[in-house]
């Protein structure tokens, strides 16, 4: 899906960056630039700092740098879109789509969220308010629920009645469908999706209501737990519960935790750990992993132990290795819970999510407590299952590491375990999935570094920097006379290139690789001390003399070393007047006309 670029334009040109940042930090005015303590990372005194005119900030402390979109995309862990979403929301712009049907379905999108978070308020009220919910609000006292935490959850009541949702909305029959919130029964009237259960609302990472997640109340008929179904807003094997408020810790302690259920989340929360997330009714899937590695890499998996140990290891590692993701697994205490040990013994959650161990050692160590280590039979028995565990670890390094522990354990030796390893995986193990890949088979490579990630050296302090500083602040004096053929710094070259052919400096940042986005940002909010004419009198010098050096070389093999006489001794006398103390804006200005003239032949 792709917003029209004008409206893109149009969302950067209404927004305030000097507003939008200071809803995270407090920014003070010094000469052109604001300045404030940085919101990405924790410093004393300001080093961030924000151009009004341009839309741009920029850190001297951590680099982070951009503009409006970059700085909401990383505050509010949003995509491209969602920024430019969340932007737009703010300064009133209905956006369009490029494609013509996006934009209509964006608006129904918009009015489906619109329902559902008109029914989690609802649902909600009724919980606190109605008689009908006397059962449900003992239920969840009697699980440790206090008035705080059903109003931050926004917890909920669904009476057990045929249609009071719906009545209430007073939606279209499709709307209330497409949200998953009622359906037409085989009278052909419309009725609520959910009766007679506690809700929990699902809200994805932009904080908007995509489903529910419905637990019955004990004693009563009916499934435990009913999720919403998919719909056009939800999508079990995409939605998270607790995305929307695990992902700032997700990023700050680089983890995130995954369990099982609401409760779950509930319950990590309760024991200090707010960067729990919980899979709605079905096991963590490729999409899942998607959208956790935007916060972060690592993956602890808070499940139930025999069935974390169940986790289909292959896919893990194909995971682990085509999203560069880390999995680690929580050791649970057997028979428990996390929501249930938030409530006896808090501590020992926390201590079981800090030995989180990866998803290979974790599946080891529970083949080996299984086994009986004290007899020879015994710790062979042992070894030959650990082995099967480890033969599934695509890395063969990582697999040998594994071989050496084990041949300690099990006192028996290691290059005899490899041979063993080699046969056992070798030996195919029914039941063969039909996705997967064969192991022999090379895992697919990385995709090669595109133009937007090469790396390049970094700009140093010098006439190429002090020229391009000058072509981001006063750009109608330096865009006639700077060519990025003058340039030798392949990041200041890209610098200049990026400015020639964009309007503005936010788009010179955007079509710009990182490194060289950074320089820009971080150029166009440092001030222009040197005098203009001076800085492109040195510019011009510069590249005088390194012309003048090729064109005696020249001279010296051409057929005709004199007819280079006359421009030669030209550069050279130039060159002599911008030795001058001042230099007189004409002579620059023909230099560098000189130069640029020479340069595009
Ligand atoms: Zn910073």
């Amino acid at each position: 899906m792709g917003i029209v670029d004008e409206d893109i334009a149009r969302v950067r040109e209404s927004t305030d960056l000097v507003a939008v940042v200071t809803g995270y930090t407090q920014l003070r005015k010094v000469g052109q630039r604001w300045t404030g303590l940085c919101p990405f990372h924790s410093e004393k005194s300001p080093s961030f700092s924000v151009n009004a005119a341009e839309g741009l900030y920029h850190c001297f402390g951590c680099k982070a740098s951009g503009d409006s979109i970059t700085f909401v995309r990383e505050m509010e862990h949003l995509d491209f879109p969602g920024a430019v979403e969340w932007l737009a929301a703010k300064a009133g712009i209905t956006l369009r789509y490029t494609e013509k049907n996006e934009s209509e379905g964006h608006r129904r999108q918009a009015r489906l969220f619109e329902l559902t978070e008109r029914a989690a308020d609802w649902y909600h009220d009724r919980l606190r308010t109605s008689p009908d919910a006397a059962a449900a609000r003992r239920y969840l006292r009697s699980r440790g629920f206090d008035a705080d935490e059903v109003a931050h959850y926004r917890i909920g009541w669904a009476p057990d009645d045929w249609d009071q949702l719906v009545r209430s909305l007073r939606a279209a029959q499709s709307d209330l469908e497409g949200a998953g919130l009622g359906f037409l029964n085989r009278r052909g009237r419309m009725q609520d999706f959910f009766r007679g259960r506690v809700l929990f609302p699902i809200l994805d990472e932009r904080s908007r209501v995509i489903g529910f997640g419905g637990r019955k109340l004990p004693d009563t008929d009916g499934p435990k737990y009913q999720n919403s179904r998919d719909n056009e807003l939800y999508n079990k094997s995409k939605a998270l519960y607790g995305i929307n408020w695990a992902k700032a810790d997700a990023v700050t302690h680089n983890e995130v935790v995954i369990c099982e259920g609401y409760t779950d989340v509930i319950g990590f929360a309760r024991a200090g750990i707010n960067q729990a997330v919980a899979t709605c009714g079905t096991a963590l899937t490729e999409d899942h992993v998607k959208l956790l590695k935007r916060f972060t890499r690592r993956l602890v998996l808070a499940y139930d132990a025999d069935e974390a140990g169940q986790s289909a290891a292959d896919r893990v590692y194909a995971w682990e290795k085509t999203h560069e993701i880390e999995v680690s697994v929580v050791a649970l205490p057997p028979g428990t819970d996390p929501d249930e040990l938030a409530r006896t013994d808090p501590a020992a959650l926390q201590a079981a999510v800090a030995g989180a161990r990866p998803f290979l050692a974790f599946r080891v160590d529970r083949a080996l407590s299984a086994a009986d280590l004290d007899g020879p039979e015994g710790r062979a028995r042992a070894a030959e299952s650990v082995l099967e565990v480890v033969a599934e670890h695509p890395d063969e390094l990582v697999r040998d590491q594994y071989v050496m522990q084990l041949a300690d354990t099990c006192r028996i030796d290691a290059a005899r375990l490899r041979d063993r390893l080699e046969v056992v995986r070798r030996t195919p193990r029914p039941p063969p999935e039909p996705t997967r890949r064969h192991r022999d088979d090379p895992l697919p490579e990385a995709p090669p570094d595109g133009p937007g990630v090469r790396r390049l050296p970094p700009l140093r302090d010098g006439v190429e920097q002090e020229a391009l500083r000058l072509a981001i602040h006063q750009p109608e004096l330096a865009a006639p006379f700077l060519d990025e053929a003058f340039f030798l710094h392949p990041t200041a070259r890209a610098a200049l290139e990026a400015l020639n052919e964009s309007d503005t400096l936010a788009e010179a940042i955007d079509r710009s690789p990182p490194e060289v986005g950074e320089v820009l940002a971080r150029l166009s909010v440092e001030t222009l001390e040197a005098d203009p004419t001076d800085v492109l009198a040195r510019f011009a010098s510069e590249v005088g003399r390194r012309t003048l050096s090729d064109l005696e070389a020249e001279a010296r093999v051409a057929e005709d070393p004199l007819a280079y006489a006359d421009v030669v001794a030209w550069l050279k006398v130039t060159l002599d007047h911008l030795r001058r103390p001042k230099a007189e804006v004409e002579t620059v200005t023909q230099l560098l006309a000189f130069l640029r003239d020479r340069h595009q032949q």
